[in-house]
């Protein structure tokens, strides 16, 4: 294998004559220095990027960023300074936003099960509209309003199986899903018209999400129509072609770029009925390319015949997406950017599990040793978001990179974070 595509590696990603990362000016030899290790590195100049990329092509207050991705107070002042809406799906996330200052009105609340506190918190903040994903939803925000909370505006969340079916694009099991309300079944139109009717609650539209992580642009193009036809049916003026957009985690993945991906929505949306308004809730692709995670190596053990392991001082907890979905990674040393990865190893987390696996066959560069930094770029997405404490093992530091100055957005966690739960 050869060196890690820069396609992979932040915007401002560059490597010296003799072989050194440097991301938003700084080297990362010296943030590992300073910061330890593992650490979350961003470049805040990619995040904003890919932000007025999104808003660029649909419009301030038309990209809803699903914070679940990536979330803390920097990261949602920077997304609400962008011209993006933030979409929480639980009383936490709409917390945490709100305490990092950003105003409840710049923000959508989802979720498939959000308790009557949860609906209350929302309805009090006064979020943009709650995306409502089923009847007991409905009766819980009607109950709200008979003890006196104000009128929420609501989208109605709705899964188009039986449309996907028609159109052969997306694999089946669309209709079975705990999401949304069943279109071919009839719950999305019985949801539809006891809304339409409620006075507790104003309809103001529908919202569909298409996929996760999708890498075919038609696949966008395809379930949009359905979704359009559907919407241009309603006499309601909003439409949400909600999520999906993939991002390349490894060198034989490529996605469309945010523009591409916006170009095929806008091409769907372009026979909606005047007046109507179109969001739209990237989150990985916002996110993941942003950053990258860097661990340093604790032992390389040779199995002879049998392989090499390489182990990090991170793992499962602050990447659990390779055990989860069997997500593949690269990784190389970014103190040797430039060398080939000619060698083959298996790299490990220090979890008390088998399965701690960052990569099951990684190509590295020759020689790896105790001491050196190893990097997983693409880990900007659900990667700190997912990550555990497991084996009581403190979360990493995250830190924002620009201009050559690194600033601590999450400060490492201490032992004595991992016991203040304690009664
Ligand atoms: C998670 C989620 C998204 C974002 O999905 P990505 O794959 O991260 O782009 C968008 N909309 C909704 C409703 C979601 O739950």
């Amino acid at each position: 294998m050869s060196v890690v595509p820069q396609r992979l590696l932040p915007d401002t990603a560059s490597v010296s004559g003799n072989g050194m990362l440097s991301i938003g000016g700084c080297e990362v030899e010296q943030l590992a220095t300073e910061h330890g290790t593992p650490l979350f590195v961003y470049d805040e100049v990619h995040l904003r990027n890919r932000a007025s990329e999104a808003v660029e092509a649909f419009g301030t207050d038309r990209v809803i960023y699903a914070t679940k991705a990536f979330l803390c107070g920097a990261m949602a002042r920077l997304a609400h300074d962008e011209g993006l809406m933030l979409d929480v799906a639980t009383g936490g996330e709409l917390y945490a936003v709100r305490h990092a200052g950003v105003p409840g009105e710049r923000c959508v609340m989802h979720g498939n099960n959000k308790s009557v506190d949860e609906l209350r918190f929302a309805v009090e903040e006064g979020v943009r509209h709650i995306v409502v994903d089923s009847f007991d939803e409905i009766d819980k925000l009607e109950y709200l309003h008979t003890v006196g909370q104000s009128t929420p505006r609501v989208q109605v969340r709705i899964t188009p199986g039986v449309h996907v079916h028609t159109h052969e694009f997306v694999q089946t099991g669309q209709d079975d899903s705990k999401f949304g309300f069943n279109l071919r079944n009839g719950d999305a139109m019985r949801a539809i018209d006891r809304l339409s009717k409620s006075r507790a609650i104003d309809l103001v539209g529908i919202h569909c999400h298409i996929g996760s992580n999708v890498f075919a642009a038609e696949n966008f193009a395809k379930a949009s129509e359905v979704m359009v036809d559907l919407f241009n049916s309603l006499d309601v003026p909003e439409l949400t072609l909600g999520g999906g957009l993939g991002v390349a985690y490894t060198s034989d993945e490529t996605a469309p770029t945010i523009t591409q991906w916006a170009n095929v929505l806008k091409g769907a949306a372009s026979t909606l009925r005047a007046g109507s308004h179109v969001f739209v809730e990237p989150g990985r692709s916002i996110v993941a390319s942003a950053a990258i995670t860097l661990y340093q190596v604790g032992t390389v053990k040779h199995i002879e015949g049998i392989r090499t392991y390489i182990a990090v001082d991170g793992g499962m907890s602050d990447n659990p997406r390779p055990v989860l979905y069997g997500s593949g990674y690269e990784i190389f040393d970014p103190k040797r950017a430039h060398s080939d990865r000619t060698e083959v190893a298996r790299i490990v987390g220090k979890h008390c599990e088998s399965g701690d696996i960052l990569i099951n066959e990684a190509a590295v560069p020759p020689h790896v040793a105790v001491g050196d930094l190893l990097a997983t770029p693409v880990t900007g997405a659900y990667g700190y978001s997912m990550g555990t404490n497991y084996n009581k093992v403190p979360r990493p530091a995250i830190v924002f990179v620009r201009d050559g100055k690194s600033r601590v957005v999450v400060r490492r966690e201490t032992y004595a974070d991992l016991v203040r739960l304690d009664s």
